[in-house]
């Protein structure tokens, strides 16, 4: 064996990898031909004839098990290795489902090589080699992934069966102490499992592209919903409330060719303006490219707000905030949990208070649980909070209730 550059060269008759050898690479054939063959009673048998442009000994490299047959070069060859880490950064970024099924093949064929070893052996069946299945990557068990697919199914028919709710969570003027504002917040009521997070079914709803048409569902029914609240509010001579109304905007949906279309033409249909609205963008997406930012843009111009949430938490850098025509930011509640017991989260809560007043844009606090954190907050000159401790997110008919004093909802 000789290398160059990008190339190892071997002889022919050359074993290139040894059945049990533990495998650190795959080989990607240049030049020449490759015999794989698996041992067994009468000595050895070919189960494969590979030739340029072939790739082989990429088994053990995705599952970390030892090389389960031999590689002889059958003329001389070039071979291009391709390492486990090239390979494995790609199979990471994979998808589950694709990383599930992945491992299922392998061990199909890993199987099919133990056959080809002892012909008494008899395949396994399905379920045998599903309990058996290599964990490719983080994905704990393949439950994970069943449960995941069956979740989509259900999803999809959750719109038509009428499964999702939305509750509203009040945001609250830290000056005033009165309500501002709501986020609103999905619920899936499956029937089969009863109340699905939230943050798991957008998820697969956001993999999936069924994210498009439940955002356009989104719309239509808060838009409604606050407008109705409105009236009622008007009705019970509460008129001097100036409400926003605040939903989350999925990464996929800035791909939506008709979000704005849908928003526009429902505040028309309900009588609302598009400065009552808040459009959430988690900070995360802005990772996704340039045209998030036109999105931003595009969004300001037409009278929408647009909040960054989950701050603190997805990107690294703070310049692109000076280009950001955003009007709120919102302090992930990671930040707010540890403000209170660590000077370091508290100093970080400080700092996005500070620069986001110098760069005039308004700060809502996420998941105030604590009186502590509340008057915190207060005094670190922080505009708004949004948490436990003043009420979780509630049904509408229950926000129209706290509104008129109907009923006070204080959480502990
Ligand atoms: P998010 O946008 O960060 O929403 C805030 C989450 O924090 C909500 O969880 C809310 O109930 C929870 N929360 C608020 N205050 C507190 C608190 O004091 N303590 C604790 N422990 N939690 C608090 P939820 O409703 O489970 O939503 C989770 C995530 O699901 C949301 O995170 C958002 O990313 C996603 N999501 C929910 N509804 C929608 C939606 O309509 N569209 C999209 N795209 N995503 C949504
Ligand atoms: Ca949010
Ligand atoms: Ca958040």
């Amino acid at each position: 064996m000789s290398n160059s550059t990008y190339t190892r060269s071997y002889k022919k008759g050359e074993v290139i990898f040894k059945e049990g050898d533990v495998g650190d690479c795959a080989y990607l054939v240049d030049n020449g031909r490759v015999e794989i063959q698996v041992d067994n009673l009468d000595g050895s048998t070919p189960v494969a004839f590979l030739g340029v442009g072939d790739i082989f000994g990429e088994m053990s490299i995705i599952d970390g098990a030892d090389r389960s047959a031999t590689a002889v070069a059958l003329e001389d060859c070039e071979l291009v290795e391709v390492s486990k880490e090239q390979l494995n950064e790609r199979i990471e970024d994979a998808d589950p489902v694709v990383r599930f099924l992945l491992s299922i093949l392998l061990n199909r064929i890993r199987e099919n090589l133990k056959d080809s070893k002892d012909p008494t052996r008899t395949n396994l069946p399905a379920e045998a080699i599903s309990t058996n299945v290599i964990n490719l990557g983080d994905f704990k068990t393949n439950v994970d992934v069943v449960e995941k697919i069956k979740l989509e199914k259900s999803l999809k028919n959750a719109l038509d069966s009428n499964e999702f709710r939305v509750h509203y969570q009040p945001i609250v003027d830290l000056k005033t102490n009165s309500v501002s504002g709501f986020e609103a917040l999905m619920r899936w009521n499956n029937p089969d499992r009863g109340m699905v997070r939230p943050d798991i079914f957008m998820g697969i709803a956001e993999e999936t592209s069924l994210i498009v048409p439940i955002g356009h569902w989104i719309i239509k029914k808060t838009f409604r919903d606050f407008a109705k609240l409105k009236q009622n509010l008007k009705a019970a001579n509460i008129i001097d409330q100036k409400l926003f109304l605040s939903i989350n905007i999925a990464a996929k949906q800035f791909n939506d060719p008709h979000l704005f279309e849908v928003l526009n033409q429902t505040a028309k249909y309900y009588g609302l303006k598009p400065k009552e609205i808040k459009l959430e963008i988690t900070e995360r997406v802005l990772l996704a490219g340039s045209f998030v930012f036109d999105w931003i843009t595009k969004a300001r111009k037409k009278g929408y707000s647009v909040a960054l949430d989950d701050f603190g938490t997805g990107y690294s850098s703070l310049s692109y905030l000076a280009n950001l025509e955003v009007n709120n930011i919102k302090i992930d509640k990671s930040f707010v949990d540890k403000m209170s017991r660590d000077k370091k989260s508290l100093s970080i809560v400080k700092s996005i208070i500070h620069m986001s007043k110098d760069l005039g844009l308004s700060v809502i606090a996420e998941g105030v649980e604590r009186r502590e954190e509340w008057e915190a907050l207060r005094g670190l000159g922080c505009t708004f909070v949004q948490g436990y401790y003043y009420s979780k997110p509630l049904p509408m008919a229950e926000i129209y209730d706290m509104l008129t004093g109907v009923e006070k909802k204080k959480a502990a």
